[in-house]
């Protein structure tokens, strides 16, 4: 069954999960699909209809027209919503909390795995996102939960804001609401973020990106080999 090259990586926010994947689907010149993106399109189509993110009925009511397609072109993925390119505004903090919110609908989940899916079937690709090795991709043999410690994630996450130019939010900020997703992604009722059991643990605390990505190629090569 498996005729395509599917690798399934999940963890928590800021654990370091779509640098990696990149780094994996370059080395190994493949497809990187970053799921939380879809998820992020998603809340942006809600926010578009003025439907509350919380609203579950309100979701399934909208759910049936949100036209949500990933593309692929030199920069790399882009996110299409009703044909057009979201793909710059979707990185905010709004949309993370957003796609948090909208990700605990089953009604979303089912159609944004189904979608994962399809991309699974057709593409050899690196996907990243919560509930990959869980429920999207469960039958493939490549499977990682990458985490690091809250405090380790916070740093890096300013870092990226700082790089941005924003120079107004602080580390004690950034940890609140990265622990506040960290719970609310954990805890909800369907598809939670888990570590599946034959998912190979990576803590990238103490790793370089290049150590990481070093550990989980030739994990994936031991396992292409047997
Ligand atoms: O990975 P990213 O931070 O872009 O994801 C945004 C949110 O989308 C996550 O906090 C999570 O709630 C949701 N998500 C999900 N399942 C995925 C990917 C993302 O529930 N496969």
């Amino acid at each position: 069954m498996d005729e395509h090259l599917n690798i399934a990586i999940d963890g928590p926010a800021g654990a370091g999960k779509s640098t990696l994947a990149k780094g994996i689907a370059k080395r190994l010149n493949i497809r990187y699909l970053d799921t939380g993106a879809m998820y992020r399109a998603m809340a942006m189509y809600a926010q578009k209809k003025g439907v509350a993110f919380a609203d579950e009925a309100g979701i399934e009511r909208i759910i049936g027209g949100a036209d949500i397609r990933v593309v692929y072109d030199g920069r790399g993925q882009r996110v299409l919503l009703g044909g057009e390119d979201v793909t710059d505004g979707l990185r905010t903090e709004a949309l993370s909390m957003g796609a948090s919110s909208v990700s605990k609908h089953p009604c979303v989940r089912k159609k944004l795995a189904e979608l994962q899916r399809e991309v699974g079937r057709q593409y050899d690709v690196v996907m990243d996102g919560r509930d990959i090795t869980t429920n999207v991709l469960p039958h493939t043999k490549h499977k990682f939960y990458v985490t690091a410690s809250p405090e380790e994630r916070a740093n890096r996450r300013l870092k990226e804001l700082r790089a941005r130019g924003d120079e107004t939010e602080t580390y004690e900020h950034v940890l609140e609401e990265l622990k506040k997703r960290d719970h609310q992604d954990s805890t909800r009722a369907f598809m939670p973020l888990k570590k599946a059991d034959d998912a190979m643990l990576v803590d990238t605390t103490a790793l370089s990106i290049e150590q990481a990505i070093e550990l989980v190629m030739n994990a994936i090569a031991e396992k292409e080999a047997r």
